[in-house]
């Protein structure tokens, strides 16, 4: 499994890694499987979608915050409740096929670590897994 380590910078942030997965799945020599990027944290989730268009990630956020506020009747007493909520709702692991090497992608696909409750530091664990 490698470790990926990034920053984020803002409370809401949808933080494109694509370029670091993709360069832990080709360092791994695996040519044909699969790649699962895992976020092991509660206020901070993954998603693949545009990353060609940065209007996409912030029409994102901003439909999450109508959604789920930040401030609102919640019981999690730490204050971050939304955060909670919103990484659930992204997920924490996406999972993509690696071909030749690579993870493949569509073409306008990135893969996001979505912040919910920054500035950070955050983790991303990426397991690739050869096809048997
Ligand atoms: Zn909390």
């Amino acid at each position: 499994m490698v470790h990926l380590n990034v920053c984020t910078s803002r409370r809401d942030e949808m933080l494109d890694v694509t370029r670091q997965v993709t360069d832990a799945v080709r360092q791994a020599g695996v040519r044909q499987g699969y790649c699962i990027v895992f976020v092991p944290h509660t206020t901070a989730g993954v998603t693949i979608n545009e990353h060609a268009d940065p209007d996409v990630a912030a029409d994102i956020l901003a439909a999450l915050d109508r959604v789920v506020p930040w401030t609102g009747s919640y019981r999690h007493d730490e204050g971050n409740a939304a955060a909670h909520v919103k990484a659930s709702l992204m997920g924490s692991s996406v999972t993509v096929p690696v071909e030749d090497g690579s993870p493949q992608l569509g073409t306008w696909q990135g893969i996001f670590l979505c912040e919910f409750d920054g500035p950070r530091s955050r983790h991303v664990w990426v397991s690739i897994v050869p096809a048997s």
